[in-house]
């Protein structure tokens, strides 16, 4: 994709005097983050870095990912609810990674006793990029899923209005006018103010389960806000404060400091680093519980890498989403090639397919917020150690996407001002409520956009390398 701002991007002192104002607009618009010098107070704050100019995206992509979206939210939650399917799937994995098999550990614990929970609630976020195809078009091509604390959708809701404001700056009112609207923080917290409802206890509480250091909090404050403006209040804890305070009644209701419960909205837990052995006594407690969990143990299991790529497998699809021959086509439309490197001939051919051709793949271990994967001469040294071993089970392997790279400025908090060569990855928010058997809401709630230089092949915008910025659609 060409940009639109071609010559706007050549002359430096005006990029310096427009970087300056974008800014200094996003510091009025609450495009926030904690420093990392002091991740636990909001005394010094800066900006989030973000693009100078929106990035172009085809509207006809952006359409397929919003219209993709809900089919995602449906087969998460088929996906968690097949407990035989989850088994079959994570088997081989759980076997050689510990953070897996403790989580699926938790899982078999619940159903074992049986789940107390009966309102389900996911808040989702659906990331693709667009894949440059043979005749040069743009091919939508999903990332990955993020079930647990998917993250950035309040600042997302900020961001519109600093990119207006460079283009008016610019005096291009009509290209200004062209910035989607976006408030994800809001859709999120309809599911979250949602599911408190159903569970029906007037005094409850939401939980958030938070982590010590947190740079991102302004982005979980947006979602707060809305509850509280929706008379719903959040109570924000650590993990080790609920093994410490918290404690079920007979009938596994979930109190904290003496209050109920109603939705746990987990911000934190989805790395192994974030748990201690205290740390897991308490998510297992709050599995145990009725309260909602956002995301419950099977819903987060249902957005590993490996059960994405056994969804990409011939007939799954089908069998999970049964007489939904449509939304079957929609989500297939966005599955880029996964392989699967079980013991066995088909993970031996994968392997060697890696190994004539790296730079047309990614390995993948069963993590989560970014700079996990590998990628060319490392992928490489890791297959070939791995080739033999069945703790080849604990990765998958990926098509690498290419995208067509654009220029940007990036602006960052002490960087220098600078047109580099960037790719965009974009993800859709998803909001899912179901009650029992029955969905009672499925939607889509706003997107992300965040670009990257495209000398990092890896991590999102808390690993300090992507920015945020806004589809300018075409
Ligand atoms: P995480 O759960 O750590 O966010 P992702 O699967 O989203 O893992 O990968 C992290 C980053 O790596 C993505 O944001 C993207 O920039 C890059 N990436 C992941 N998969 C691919 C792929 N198949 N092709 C190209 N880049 C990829
Ligand atoms: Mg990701």
């Amino acid at each position: 994709m060409a940009t639109n701002w071609g010559s706007l991007l050549q002359d430096e002192q005006q990029l310096e005097e427009l970087a300056r104002q974008a800014v200094d607009r996003a510091l009025a618009e609450g495009v926030l983050l904690r420093t990392s010098q002091e991740p636990t107070s909001s005394d010094v704050v800066s900006y989030a870095p973000f693009t100078l100019f929106p990035s172009l995206v085809p509207s006809a992509l952006l359409e397929q990912a919003y219209a993709v979206q809900m089919d995602f939210n449906m087969l998460v939650d088929a996906v968690s609810q097949n407990a035989a399917f989850l088994e079959q799937t994570l088997a081989s994995t759980i076997k050689r990674d510990d953070f897996t098999a403790r989580l699926f550990d938790i899982h078999k614990q619940v159903l074992k006793e049986g789940i107390a929970q009966t309102v389900f609630l996911g808040l989702n976020r659906s990331d693709y990029m667009f894949q440059c195809s043979a005749d040069g078009s743009p091919v939508l091509k999903q990332i990955e899923i993020n079930t647990i604390s998917a993250s950035f959708g309040g600042l997302a809701s900020r961001t519109p209005a600093v990119h207006r404001h460079v283009l008016s700056v610019l005096s291009k009112t009509k290209e200004a006018a062209k910035i989607l609207s976006n408030n994800p923080s809001k859709g999120l917290a309809l599911g979250i103010a949602k599911a408190w409802e159903l569970y029906g206890s007037a005094n409850a509480l939401v939980l958030l389960i938070a982590q010590e250091k947190e740079r991102d909090i302004f982005d979980q404050r947006a979602i707060e806000n809305e509850l509280l403006a929706r008379n719903i209040h959040v109570i924000r804890r650590r993990f080790e404060a609920i093994s410490e305070k918290g404690s079920l009644d007979q009938d596994r209701r979930l109190f904290v400091d003496g209050q109920e419960i109603a939705v746990v909205y987990f911000r934190d837990g989805y790395m192994p680093c974030q748990y201690s052995l205290q740390n897991w006594e308490a998510r297992l407690l709050l599995e145990r519980s009725c309260a909602v969990k956002c995301p419950d143990i099977a819903t987060q299991l249902a957005g590993t890498k490996k059960v994405q790529q056994e969804l990409s497998r011939a007939g799954m699809l089908e069998m999970l989403l049964p007489g939904q021959p449509e939304a079957v086509a929609r989500l297939r439309a966005t599955f880029a090639g996964l392989y699967s490197l079980n013991m066995g001939e088909e993970g031996d051919q994968a392997i060697a397919e890696a190994l004539a051709a790296p730079s047309r793949f990614v390995l993948k271990p069963q993590r989560e917020g970014g700079g996990n994967n590998l990628y060319g001469e490392e992928m490489v040294q890791a297959l070939k150690q791995l080739k033999d071993s069945e703790e080849r089970a604990s990765y998958i392997l990926m098509e690498k996407i290419e995208p067509e790279p654009f220029e940007n400025c990036l602006l960052r908090p002490g960087s220098p001002v600078q047109v580099v060569q960037c790719i965009s990855e974009l993800g859709i928010f998803g909001v899912y409520v179901r009650q029992g058997k029955t969905l009672v809401m499925n939607k889509h709630v706003g997107h992300l956009l965040r670009t990257k230089a495209i000398e990092h092949a890896d991590g999102g915008v808390a690993a300090g390398v992507a920015v945020l910025d806004n589809p300018y659609p075409v």
